[in-house]
């Protein structure tokens, strides 16, 4: 295990003293529920504006799923890809940058690191570093509870997907974005991203690249059918993938709050997920998460192996992530089931 240490308040800079704060401050305050259900949250209404901006890319991606089964597209290659892109762009970009760096404050790293991180998860596809995060420091203030954006108290599908798809101000108003993720919004490159659906670019730049890269290696691997190779290179590494990478994601809002074991008593229903687990290279162990948000090792037992946090410790010990927060144990053993 990599050293687990608590970054210092007293010595980090204002900014990081303030990031830390929101970091530190989004624990659920309610009691937890017993699985009954509950409205949609407060910040979506009958007439809120349905967001064709995401409803449109998402059908589109899943309406070329079936050419994976045409034998013109299907490739085991291809196919051998998806855990290599979702490791690289989601495990390192969404798990890693997004979700235990730029939420959690897990560990720390150069702007650089930080960075090259963010620019993975905005090729995942899944909005940019500001908006997730906000969205995702709602999620653990009211995890289950009224306005969690994503409950599967709702419905499974509003908390797999549907939820992206309606206007909710409660993530979406300038004030929102001031409470929950001043610190990125005061980051240039973060509020670039943001401004004018930057980070739409930034992916579609990525996929014209992959696509060039595609091109390049078909006259090395296949020079007699360089049309085939290339829409085949396309499709599995940047559409496939993304969408492969979207519905393990959605999963841990969705499977990992409905079923899986508890290893703790939290004040939300979330579950360690085992299958969902192995497909993110660690998200899955959802309730250690919940439980201790703060660590950015998810595996709490021997057996809950956690890739994503292996490969954090491995980089701190190359000396470029530094103050790898490890679980708190004597305050998860006071939720320990
Ligand atoms: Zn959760
Ligand atoms: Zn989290």
């Amino acid at each position: 295990m990599a050293t687990e240490t608590q970054p210092e308040l007293n010595n980090a800079s204002d900014a990081a003293a303030k990031t830390d704060a929101i970091a530190k401050d989004i624990h659920v305050e309610a009691e937890r529920l017993d699985q009954s259900r509950i409205p949609r949250p407060e910040g979506v209404n009958a007439n809120s504006k349905v967001l064709w901006s995401y409803i449109i890319p998402v059908t589109l991606f899943h309406l070329l799923i079936p050419l994976a089964f045409i034998p013109y597209f299907f490739s085991w290659w291809g196919l051998l890809f998806l855990p290599i892109g979702n490791y690289i762009f989601t495990s390192m970009g969404i798990g890693a940058g997004y979700h235990r760096l730029l939420t959690h404050r897990g560990f720390d790293c150069p702007k650089w690191f930080e960075y090259t991180l963010a620019t993975l998860g905005v090729c995942s596809f899944q909005d940019s570093p500001a908006r997730w995060v906000l969205v995702h420091r709602v999620h653990h203030q009211h995890s289950d509870h009224q306005p969690d954006p994503h409950t599967p108290n709702v419905s499974g599908y509003w908390s797999h997907m549907g939820w992206m798809f309606v206007d909710n101000t409660d993530l979406s108003t300038a004030s929102a974005y001031d409470k929950y993720v001043r610190d990125l919004m005061r980051d240039k490159y973060y509020m670039w991203l943001q401004r004018g659906f930057n980070w739409v670019g930034v992916y579609a730049a990525h996929a014209l690249l992959f696509l060039a890269v595609g091109f390049g290696l078909a006259f090395v691997f296949a020079p007699e059918n360089v049309t085939r190779f290339t829409a085949q290179f396309f499709f599995w590494t940047v559409i496939m993938r993304t969408v492969y990478t979207w519905h393990v994601t959605w999963a841990i809002n969705s499977a990992a709050h409905m079923w899986g074991y508890r290893n703790y008593e939290t004040r939300e229903d979330s579950r360690n997920n085992w299958l969902f687990a192995l497909l993110t290279n660690g998200e899955g162990w959802h309730n250690n998460h919940h439980a201790d948000p703060r660590s950015a090792r998810h595996g709490h037992r021997w057996w809950e192996v956690d890739v994503t946090y292996l490969s954090l410790a491995a980089l701190q010990k190359v000396g470029i992530v530094k103050n790898l927060v490890g679980p708190n144990t004597s305050a998860l053993n006071r939720k320990a089931i």
